[in-house]
């Protein structure tokens, strides 16, 4: 059975061409210190930027993102803002992951030596299903005051996204898989998915699988999170889940989130931020973008230019310590990426 998604081929010089999608808040400056870094470092990318209009009535700029990302086969991506007050206006985020099918999410958190943080030398690997669950977008009046909302879970998508979890395990010798659920209450939807887990276990003999309720899990990750290797749960509980930990760890701006399906691969800040109140101040953390970054370049196999972008991310943050105000310094974002070029200009990969 395959399991991980196509790899593009490059193109001629042996360069990718790459969706990116910048999206509102502090995406487009984000992007915009990629761009400097990928140019810096000589990376063989090249970007082919689509904005989407979160505004526009048709989904004309969406159409275009999607048949790009499926020629390219991958995008770096900001979060497109989705106004809670418009009841019409359904999530251009959830819409891209479902009609690309990326059905998994995997968020590798790992705490960084040097940033303050409530707790030390955690590594657990989330992994979360990304189409269906509480995100299915079901929702109806059905007569008025009454609103019913539907959560989906399927037998094959949760199998892929367990499967996903067993093997990242198995890949990466990591000992326990832990599926989250609230099966007790919904004994049906989430029944499901810890039954499916439960069954594919049995093929992973050499990983302990265990189960935790989701309240129970929240409890556990702030008070004693070392417990946790590998996690598999549903939608909601995965961005609730990694927004704790990423909470734990040192907040919004540091981590990158991962986002598959057979064909196709986007990357991403782990928690999904917008950022719009702190856009255009100069006070953004690109890093959590600049990871996704040199996630994208791993997943395109250029291992040389991730490695030197990467060893210059934890450089900046970690030697020299040039830290933004969310995580209780007082550098600028630019002062990040301005030491990055630094170091990059004194190795650079050709
Ligand atoms: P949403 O897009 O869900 O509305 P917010 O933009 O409100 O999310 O982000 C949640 C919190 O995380 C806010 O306090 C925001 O300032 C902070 N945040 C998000 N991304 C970053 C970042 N890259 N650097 C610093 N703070 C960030
Ligand atoms: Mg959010």
């Amino acid at each position: 059975k395959k399991l991980l998604t196509r790899i593009p081929g490059a193109q001629y010089g042996g360069r990718h061409s790459c969706t990116m999608l910048p999206g509102g808040g502090i995406g487009p400056e984000l992007m915009t210190y990629v761009r400097d870094i990928f140019q810096y470092a000589g990376c063989p990318i090249d970007f082919e930027v689509i904005d989407i209009d979160p505004t526009s009535a048709g989904n004309d700029d969406l159409d275009y993102a999607i048949m790009s990302i499926k020629r390219n086969g991958v995008a770096l991506k900001g979060n497109i803002e989705t106004k809670s007050e418009d009841i019409d206006a359904t999530s251009r985020n959830v819409a891209l992951r479902n009609e690309l099918d990326l059905f998994v999410n995997v968020i590798h958190t790992r705490s960084f030596e040097g940033v303050p943080s409530r707790h030390k030398d955690i590594d657990i690997v989330l992994i979360r299903q990304n189409t269906d669950g509480e995100y299915a977008m079901l929702e109806h009046e059905s007569v008025r005051g009454i609103v019913e909302s539907m959560k989906v879970v399927t037998e094959e998508n949760a199998s892929r996204v367990a499967r996903y979890a067993f093997d990242y395990a198995r890949r990466n010798n990591r000992k326990r898989v832990t599926t989250v659920h609230k099966a007790n209450i919904m004994k049906l939807s989430d029944g499901l998915f810890l039954e499916v887990a439960n069954k594919l276990s049995k093929e992973y003999p050499e990983i302990e699988h265990n189960n935790m309720i989701i309240d129970n899990t929240c409890m556990q990750l702030v008070s004693n999170p070392k417990q946790f290797d590998v996690m598999n749960m549903t939608n909601l509980y995965g961005t609730i889940v990694s927004n704790v930990i990423c909470g734990l760890i040192g907040g919004a701006g540091l981590l990158s989130g991962r986002n598959y399906g057979d064909h196709y691969a986007i990357f991403e800040p782990g928690t999904r931020n917008t950022g719009t109140a702190i856009a255009g101040k100069n006070i953004a953390n690109p890093i959590a973008m600049l990871n996704a970054s040199v996630d994208m370049l791993n997943h395109l196999g250029h291992r040389e230019h991730a490695k030197v972008i990467s060893q210059a991310i934890h450089q900046t943050l970690v030697v020299d310590r040039i830290h933004t105000p969310d995580i209780g310094g007082n550098h600028s974002s630019t002062d990040i990426i301005e030491n990055i070029l630094r170091i990059l200009s004194k190795k650079r990969v050709h």
